[in-house]
């Protein structure tokens, strides 16, 4: 639906508008981001950022992991519970600190032995989607036989790691557990666990992903109905929520605007029916030295009362240091839709060639950005994009014309 069409829409536009006079030039650049910010839906895992959802433990400033490694009596373990820490600490700290841009640190804390499970690890049928009566079977085990050890009300986080030589284990089933009733324990709720069956080395960003999950983020990958066809037509590369193998895992602007690493300041608001020219800088570059503002590092456009296009610029620099092309990246953003279902899409600005067919998860999507000089027209919402110069300090001049 485009913009027009929505008489409520237009409404909360007006009020906006209103306000904005009203508070003053000091408010005007929240306010400008504040039209293109999608209200938070019903949807699991919405990407409305309005305002967040408090059943899950927001990631700005710190939060701490508990880390249970976890042994079965049919099973001697072949490795320690350090080197199983090493897999993924601290890359997963490392990876969110340069996605927050040092706002957010996440603080690992494995236990240093293992904690042995009562029950043989092929007695729990550990696959993906298994039954709820083995998981729970499973979740209720460890946390009971982890107690004594834990005190769970110390943290946020809770990470379920199995022995990985385990014949029972299986690396399919890592994933991250919401509870419809919270596990009680130390005095405290625990909602979700995120239960971990890597192999040894894992899959690469497989822990930054499913705590991305425990961050509110959705699915972004497709799941065929056969688990045959293709995962990764929605958003390729782009995103560690899409594919954990994916070669730019920064989390997408819009991820980041809903988790608060980017302000409102950070968020380039394009008015319909304008034409705006301005500058990103690139997503996964650190912010300016000296505490400098720098410029947005993501531009909207409002396309109607659940959706939006997004623009960003990507380089290969930091969590994106893999990248297989850089440019600005355009996908479009649904607040409705659930996690799985599809709530991004990145726009293919060059749908006739490909890109890293050897690395790439998708290498149709492997050069979707739009290169300087390029122009594209996004259809049918009508937005054109143009990218007219990269400047000195390694921003990305935009123009965006709608209506
Ligand atoms: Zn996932």
């Amino acid at each position: 639906m485009r913009l027009r069409g929505s008489a409520a829409l237009l409404t909360a536009l007006a009020a906006l508008v209103a306000t904005g006079l009203v508070a003053g030039p000091a408010a005007a650049g929240d306010r400008q981001s504040g039209r293109c910010a999608l209200p938070r839906t019903s949807a699991h895992h919405s990407l409305g950022v309005d305002t967040w959802n408090e059943d899950y433990p927001r990631p700005a400033r710190s939060l701490d992991a508990v880390m249970i490694f976890l042994s079965f009596p049919d099973s001697e373990p072949l490795l320690t519970p350090r080197e199983l820490a090493s897999d993924h600490f601290p890359a997963t700290s490392d990876f969110f600190r340069r996605a927050s841009y040092g706002k957010f640190a996440l603080r690992p804390h494995p236990l240093p032995g293992w904690v042995p499970m009562p029950a043989d690890s092929t007695s729990y049928a550990i696959q993906r989607d298994w039954s709820a009566e083995n998981r729970t079977a499973y979740l209720r085990d460890a946390v009971a036989a982890a107690d004594s050890r834990v005190d769970f009300s110390q943290y946020d986080i809770v990470y379920l790691v199995a022995d990985p030589d385990a014949p029972g284990v299986d690396s399919d089933a890592t994933k991250v557990v919401n509870f419809d009733t919270a596990l009680r324990a130390d005095g405290t709720d625990i909602r979700r666990v995120v239960t971990v069956f890597e192999k040894h080395p894992p899959d690469r960003h497989v822990l930054a992903h499913e705590t991305g999950h425990v961050f509110d983020l959705p699915d972004l990958y497709h799941r065929p109905s056969d688990g045959k066809g293709d995962w990764d037509t929605h958003v390729g590369d782009w995103d560690l929520m899409g594919s954990q193998f994916g070669l730019a895992p920064d989390p997408f602007g819009w991820h980041k605007w809903k988790l608060g690493w980017l302000d409102a300041g950070q968020v380039e608001c394009v008015p319909w029916g304008t034409t705006s020219r301005f500058t990103l800088d690139p997503l996964s570059a650190p912010p300016p030295a000296g505490g400098q503002r720098g410029n947005a590092r993501l531009a909207v456009v409002r396309t109607g009362e659940n959706t939006a296009l997004a623009v960003e610029a990507r380089d290969s620099t930091g969590n994106d240091r893999g990248a297989c092309s850089e440019g600005v990246l355009i996908y479009r953003v649904r607040n409705g839709t659930a996690s799985g279902g599809g709530p991004i899409e990145v726009v293919d600005t060059h749908p006739r060639t490909e890109a890293c067919w050897d690395s790439s998860v998708y290498p149709p999507l492997a050069d979707a950005p739009l290169g300087v000089g390029e122009r594209f027209t996004v259809a049918p919402e009508e937005a054109r994009v143009e990218v007219a110069e990269r400047t000195g300090s390694g921003g990305w001049t935009v123009q965006i014309t709608t209506g």
